[in-house]
């Protein structure tokens, strides 16, 4: 199983934007841009909409067959550890397998001492092809790259023989993320973190580290663009080196956990990833059901009434709403749009404050990330909801649709 050289990973919190979502894929085809289309959901949005891995993949088997397409597709179990694979194996055919809750932890001393022994090897300067800068490996710098993801790598090892065993070994696409901590990860240490999956014997198709910057959700990108632009070009070549060096597979490549929107680097990503002809996979989190909420406002009557109500309750269940998404999101409480506003709001004004248009003096981001963690308000009452999307499917699909091919592929792809 393979996913091409570039991937999309696209989510879809209540399952009703498939078409919407292949429309833009199909698009990007006919501009010359071979998208394979990964639908994702992670654990934590099926426990707080209260869906199964079952629905993701009935999803994106019915919009595969509503439109035709006849090109490899996956169903991705985001985010998945030890605990949480078991429900995914029958539906998923691509794993996020997420070891971050193990960086740091101890590993055996064996291990230890079977990957400071190979490692040693490259103690001294480390020249990679096309890195300006050698990597000053020391023993010193060894000893804490083990402490820090031996493990991490021996559980992602064992979560992967889980999935194997159940599957057999060539039944899906393996990813391993990373993202999810404080720390970036930086290039040298990509470097050693691939000798330890390799040792593991597992044959990583996709690795999504944690890079410098915050990649908050639904917003842009707050850091130095030239700073990751630097980092995110070091990665890939690194991981060329390490698919010759590690005997990795050939289709190894970057994943973003982008948290969505990054306008201000997606230009970067595409042009490092054209100079170097390497693959790209490319998550778009969750913005689907921001569209969602987008296209009832300007949808009117009592689809606008249904979501004003909806970020009336948000602004209320601000810290409740917020708290599993702590890491990934920054609300300055201030900004927020008080209740009154809301209320007046036109539809356009409503669309305007929470469309990601960095130019409209209107968008305001603080209230974006809040209604972008806000789904749980809308599940709570999902018959209703449910009921607006189908009346509104036109309005709502038109804004995913453009969302998805206007504001991210044809950033990150130039088209
Ligand atoms: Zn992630």
């Amino acid at each position: 199983m393979n996913p091409g050289k570039y991937s999309m990973g696209i989510g879809d919190r209540f399952g009703h934007q498939g078409i919407s979502q292949l429309r833009a894929i199909n698009e990007a085809e006919e501009k010359g841009i071979i998208l394979t289309p990964v639908w994702n959901k992670s654990n934590r949005e099926h426990l707080i909409t209260g869906t199964s891995p079952e629905d993701v993949r009935k999803e994106a088997d019915d919009a595969i067959r509503a439109t035709g397409f006849n090109r490899p597709y996956f169903v991705d179990a985001d985010h998945i550890n030890l605990d949480s694979v078991g429900r995914f194996i029958t539906s998923s055919d691509y794993f996020t397998i997420d070891v971050a809750a193990f960086i740091g932890k101890k590993a055996s001393d064996d291990r230890v001492n079977d990957f400071l022994s190979k490692a040693k090897n490259y103690t001294g300067t480390l020249k990679i092809d096309g890195i300006r800068a050698p990597f000053n490996v020391t023993p010193d710098y060894l000893e804490r790259m083990s402490a820090k993801y031996l493990q991490a790598a021996f559980m992602a090892g064992e979560i992967f023989r889980r999935i194997a065993g159940s599957k057999g070994q060539k039944e899906f696409v393996s990813e391993i993320s990373i993202d999810e901590v404080a720390e970036a990860q930086q290039p040298s240490d990509l470097f050693f973190i691939l000798m330890m999956l390799s040792m593991e014997k597992i044959p990583v198709q996709t690795i999504a580290p944690k890079f410098s910057g915050r990649f908050n959700k639904g917003v842009d990108y707050a850091g130095d663009p030239q700073k990751f632009a630097a980092e995110f070009e070091s990665d890939i070549l690194v991981i060329k080196r390490a698919i010759d060096e590690f005997g990795l597979p050939p289709e190894l490549k970057l994943s973003v956990h982008s948290g969505s929107d990054k306008f201000s680097i997606y230009p970067l990503i595409g042009n490092i990833i054209r100079k170097h002809n390497s693959g790209i996979h490319i998550k778009t989190a969750g913005t689907t059901w921001l569209e969602e909420v987008i296209g009832l406002a300007i949808s009117e009557g009592e689809a606008l009434r249904f979501v004003k109500e909806l970020s009336i309750e948000a602004l209320k269940r601000e810290e409740e709403l917020c708290a599993p998404y702590k890491d990934v999101i920054d609300i300055s409480k201030e900004k927020l749009p008080a209740e009154d506003l809301i209320k007046n709001w036109s539809s356009q004004d409503f669309a305007n404050s929470l469309r990601h248009i960095p130019g409209n003096r209107r968008y305001n981001p603080d209230f974006r990330q809040l209604i972008h963690v806000a789904y749980k308000l809308a599940a709570l009452r999902i018959e209703e909801y449910i009921s607006l999307l189908e009346i509104n499917s036109e309005t709502v699909g038109e804004c995913v649709y453009e969302n998805l091919y206007k504001r991210h592929i044809s950033g990150i792809f130039g088209m």
